[in-house]
């Protein structure tokens, strides 16, 4: 199918990037090969110069991995996908493509653990150095400049606190500075935010979670604008080397089929659950974009189209609750990611975090009885009643 601007998301989750392939099956085949054949010396030649369509070797362009980074690029609205084996090798790709020794980059306090990871302990020993801000607060990211700032980075809604950068306001801050804005849309996927029309420069997936969804593949996206982007990008994926395998290009390709209406489910269950949390009294606190009560409420409506599966809440007990309620549910499964089918808890103090000191957790406001949950597509009433069933034990 053509995979035009003008269809809508619903369409494109089900079509966006699928080719008609020789034996007109409606689902194109998996080209499980690592390497492509030329025809004769000179075609090899001209394959190799670009001046020929074909594939050589499948580090460097797979039919199977090229349809869905079409899919993807299609659904954000920008110009090529880039397939990753992991997010953080989407991650990893970006900040080798645009971060040079000398360089400093403006990141989020509130990105994934190991993106803050790879620029302290990895990216500072190439001499690239960070600041860490706080995405709501444009006065912190604006005294955060400096005159080597190439890259500003943001991933909105935060976690597992969910702040949210206003996109908008980010993309000028970066465009004044002369430098880019990279959107980790991880927690939001392509249906409920569109960083491109905002003013990102580069998006990346985490596909691992909401794209794919069946919690059953590790893979990442980049998407660039331009082909000027794209270009660069590809030159270092190729180098860097953490490209998608066929297989599991497929596997998210075909969890994309049904992303517009998971999400929407995710987000309907979310906003009931959310509500349901609000008005108990075991909990101290609930943290849902969808709720007016949280602070950035406004924000959200203006640059998201729904507010998400994920919801964090804090109870009143401390730690030794969160411990019990992970015991107490027997529906929710414990365990970290997000973005799947089925309901996912975790309480980072005891779990994700537990090794940190108590003192930094509070620091990155993960209190002793914060709760995360990744709200699934199962009946929401049987997941409140699950949860429900578990806070009476506490
Ligand atoms: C999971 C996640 C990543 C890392 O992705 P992997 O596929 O696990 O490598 C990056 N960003 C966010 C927001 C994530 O949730």
């Amino acid at each position: 199918m053509e995979t035009s601007k003008n269809y809508s998301d619903e369409t494109k989750s089900v079509h966006a990037g699928i080719k008609d392939n020789e034996n007109l099956a409606v689902i194109p085949p998996i080209y499980q090969t690592s390497t492509f054949k030329f025809k004769n010396a000179e075609h090899g030649a001209a394959v190799f110069k670009g001046e020929e369509p074909g594939y050589i070797y499948t580090r460097m362009g797979n039919p199977t991995v090229e349809a869905l980074e079409d899919a993807v690029a299609s659904l954000e609205n920008g110009h090529k996908g880039l397939a990753c084996s992991s997010g953080m090798a989407a991650i990893n790709t970006v900040f080798s493509a645009y971060l040079n020794s000398g360089d400093h980059i403006i990141c989020s306090e509130t990105v994934y653990g190991p993106t803050t990871a790879l620029l302290n302990d990895v990216y500072s020993g190439f001499g690239i150095e960070t600041t860490f801000v706080d995405i709501a607060s444009l006065e912190d990211i604006n005294s955060a400049v400096k005159p080597n700032t190439k890259m500003i980075y943001i991933e909105t809604p935060g976690n597992p606190t969910l702040v949210v950068a206003d996109l908008a306001a980010c993309s000028e801050i970066a465009r004044k500075i002369g430098a880019i804005l990279v959107v980790d849309n991880t927690f939001m996927s392509p249906i409920l935010q569109k960083p491109f029309k905002f003013g990102a420069d580069i998006i990346i997936h985490s596909m691992t979670k909401f794209l794919n969804g069946h919690a059953d593949v590790v893979a990442g996206m980049i998407i660039a604008k331009s082909e000027e982007d794209y270009k660069l990008l590809r030159k270092t994926l190729n180098l860097v080397g953490g490209f998608l395998a066929p297989m599991e290009a497929f596997l998210v390709h075909r969890g994309i089929k049904t992303l517009s209406v998971r999400m929407e489910i995710h987000c309907r269950n979310a906003m009931k659950i959310a509500e349901y949390l609000e008005n108990h009294q075991k909990v101290k606190k609930t943290i849902y974009l969808g709720l007016k009560s949280h602070p950035q409420h406004e924000l959200c409506k203006k640059q998201m189209k729904y507010f998400g599966g994920m919801i964090s809440f804090e109870l009143k007990g401390g730690i030794e609750s969160g411990k019990k309620l992970m015991n107490g549910v027997k529906l929710c499964q414990l365990a970290v990611s997000l973005g799947g089918v089925e309901s996912l808890i975790q309480h980072p103090a005891s779990m994700t975090h537990a090794i940190m000191s108590k003192e930094d957790r509070l620091k990155a406001q993960i209190t002793d009885g914060l709760v995360r949950i990744s709200v699934g597509i199962e009946n929401v009433d049987e997941i409140i009643a699950d949860i429900d069933q578990a806070l009476k034990m506490i």
